[in-house]
């Protein structure tokens, strides 16, 4: 049949381990979860990116921290 000359493909990676682990572009940590901006950047992961409380860090910013 036709697809019988279609090279093998594997969908899974053949070992899971160190190298085909997803690594962050941002911290080079590897990660489960990447963070991405409207533009479609990668802007981090879940080890790098923390959320901020915004009301807090307004209140901080007038103060002058
Ligand atoms: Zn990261």
């Amino acid at each position: 049949m036709w697809y019988d000359d279609l090279p093998e493909r594997k969908l899974i990676p053949p070992e899971y381990g160190e190298e085909c682990w997803p690594r962050c572009p941002v911290c080079g940590e590897k990660t489960d979860t990447f963070y991405r901006n409207e533009l479609g950047d990668i802007v981090g992961c879940e080890g790098c990116v923390r959320y901020v409380d915004a009301w807090q860090w307004w209140e901080d910013y007038e103060r002058g921290y």
